[in-house]
């Protein structure tokens, strides 16, 4: 072994180590040296010595002491042992969200705690995708100032795009709604901020909700190992976690439910293909069969979908009929995509939470393997409409808590 893969390996190790610290802070909230040291296997000096590594960074902070005698391995008889827990106040995160007409910019410290909450209704320009950067300069600027004035660096900056990401580049790769192909709009929008993270980035809605309802699923107790989630709002989209991973693939184009050919030789779909579920179900299609698109084009379609399940609730005959018809379509879906995966839980957002109902059947063994048991579970999204914010705050949040050797004090 020469000497520079020696020292860089030992910095792997330490990488690991105060990652698997981290974790376990994360997990169980606050432990002492001793339940660091037990859980990770490693002698106490060597946990002492990440520990200040950690609280050199200011990432935990003491949190009192235990009684002797606590935890799995006390100290010496008669000293109290310090705890510790995830400071990390002074590091700060903001997620900056686009849709067509709106931006919210949200930003907390890595415990969670919130600094910043905007929501602007902003012209979104499509087309040349540098007049959009350029009008989200101004809301992502107060944003990061709002962290500075709550006392936390700015670490991270997430853009979250309604619009597939390339896992690879991190590049925009296709948008219909704003005329874009292959976008690089972390670029574009670093080069207009004055003093950026250290780390910008796109990414997707739809992957960063299901991470959110993941995370939210796996704190509930329920199974998330194996969890399809499936929204509809301004589109159809989703994703899915297979063994405990979220499926990634190699292309922005991995798990497009909006896409799947549902009408052979059907109406022709922006994507090139004919008869997809978005050309027959998409929530424009559903709008116009409910005489709401005049609405949706002069209101958005936030607000006619508003109307579309108040006029539904009332009982509206025009309304409840393009309601039933949509929600066949998109069972049609929900029932291929578990044959395809057998999920162990589904989780609905956007309006699909709305008509839950219409989407099973009593009992409903049509979603479970042929002729067996074991129908997944099917679940309104636990974070709503902010799923795909929360997703990107946790993954922001998870770039830290994965590399801490890399974030320093100021
Ligand atoms: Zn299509």
């Amino acid at each position: 072994m020469d000497h520079v893969t020696g020292a860089a390996r030992s910095e792997d190790v330490r990488a690991h180590n105060l990652a698997a610290v981290m974790a376990h802070l994360d997990l169980v909230g606050r432990a002492s040296r001793a339940e660091l040291s037990a859980t990770t296997g490693l002698v106490s000096g060597a946990v002492s010595s990440l520990v200040q590594e950690l609280r050199d960074a200011r990432l935990v902070r003491p949190a009192g002491a235990s009684e002797p005698g606590a935890g799995p391995r006390p100290p010496r008889r008669g000293r109290p042992t310090e705890i510790v827990e995830i400071d990390g106040s002074d590091l700060g995160f903001l997620v900056v969200q686009f849709l067509m007409g709106q931006v919210r910019v949200v930003g907390t410290d890595l415990a969670g705690r919130s600094l910043h909450d905007r929501t602007l209704a902003l012209s979104t320009p499509v087309g040349d995708p540098a007049a959009l950067a350029d009008v989200l300069v101004a809301p992502t600027v107060a944003g990061l100032a709002g962290l500075r004035a709550a006392g936390a660096r700015p670490v991270a900056l997430a853009v979250v795009a309604p619009a597939p990401v390339d896992p690879t580049s991190g590049h925009v790769a296709f948008s219909v709604d704003f005329g874009w192909r292959d976008v690089d709009l972390a670029a574009l929008l670093r080069d207009r901020l004055p003093d950026p993270p250290g780390r910008v980035m796109v990414l997707n809605d739809a992957q960063t909700a299901t991470h959110a309802e993941t995370v939210a699923q796996r704190r509930a107790g329920g199974p998330a190992d194996d969890l399809v989630y499936l929204k509809a709002d301004t589109g159809i989209g989703g994703g899915v976690v297979v063994a405990g991973r979220l499926l990634r693939g190699t292309t922005a184009f991995v798990f497009q439910p909006g896409h799947v050919v549902t009408v052979p030789g059907g109406p022709a779909c922006t994507c090139g293909k004919r008869g997809c579920l978005v050309t027959v179900a998409g929530p424009d299609v559903l709008l116009r069969a409910a005489g709401l698109d005049g609405l949706a084009a002069d209101a958005g379609f936030p607000a006619a979908l508003d109307e579309l399940f108040a006029r539904h609730d009332a009982g509206d005959a025009t309304t409840v009929g393009a309601v039933r018809e949509n929600a066949a379509w998109l069972r049609l879906a929900l029932v291929n995509v578990c044959v395809l995966l057998q999920p162990r839980v589904v989780v609905l957002g956007g309006y699909l939470a709305r008509v839950r109902d219409l989407l099973l059947d009593e009992g409903d063994d049509g979603l479970g393997p042929a002729g067996l048991p074991g129908a997944p579970q099917v679940i309104a999204a636990r974070h709503g409409a902010d799923s795909a914010l929360q997703g990107a705050l946790s993954l922001c949040r998870g770039t830290v808590l994965a590399s801490p050797g890399q974030v320093r004090a100021t």
